[in-house]
């Protein structure tokens, strides 16, 4: 099967997240079939929930959906490089691949900072593919927060 950036759809997700004044991430889980199971952006601030991060939100929509606490053989779209928290969360759901936008020196934990992938504990490693449509991801943010200073 050729392959099918699903990326588009989380930059989507990543715009609508900023219309809503939360800063602009967008994730979508991709079923083993082709199929798009979830799709979410960050709502930290308007369900006053820390851990409402994109990635966080779509693999519990993704769960809900294949009623499962593990999604073997879904992949991930995330505009942002993964912090600690959802790495360890795309690990424990069992994500096939990992495909992130934007690198995040400041709070990532993939390539940078906690590397949840590469700790002896991890007892699950996605593979991982960097820099997919990073440069507008990255533009994205970078709006974001030059609109709010
Ligand atoms: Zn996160």
């Amino acid at each position: 099967m050729e392959f099918r950036s699903h990326m588009d759809i989380a930059l989507e997700e990543a715009r609508a997240a900023a219309l809503r004044g939360e800063v602009p991430v967008g994730a979508v889980v991709v079923a083993p079939s082709g199929a798009v199971v979830a799709r979410a952006g960050n709502r930290t601030r308007e369900l006053n929930d820390p851990t409402a991060h994109a990635e966080i939100l779509a693999i519990r929509a993704a769960c809900a959906a294949a009623g499962s606490e593990r999604l073997a053989g879904h992949d991930l779209y995330v505009t942002l490089e993964p912090c600690p928290m959802c790495a360890a969360a795309i690990s424990a759901a069992r994500i096939g691949r990992l495909y992130y936008g934007a690198a995040d020196p400041k709070s990532g934990g993939v390539a940078v900072g906690a590397r949840v992938f590469s700790h002896p504990q991890c007892h699950h490693v996605p593979e991982v593919y960097d820099g997919i449509a990073a440069t507008e991801a990255g533009a994205m943010l970078k709006d974001f927060f030059a609109g709010r200073r």
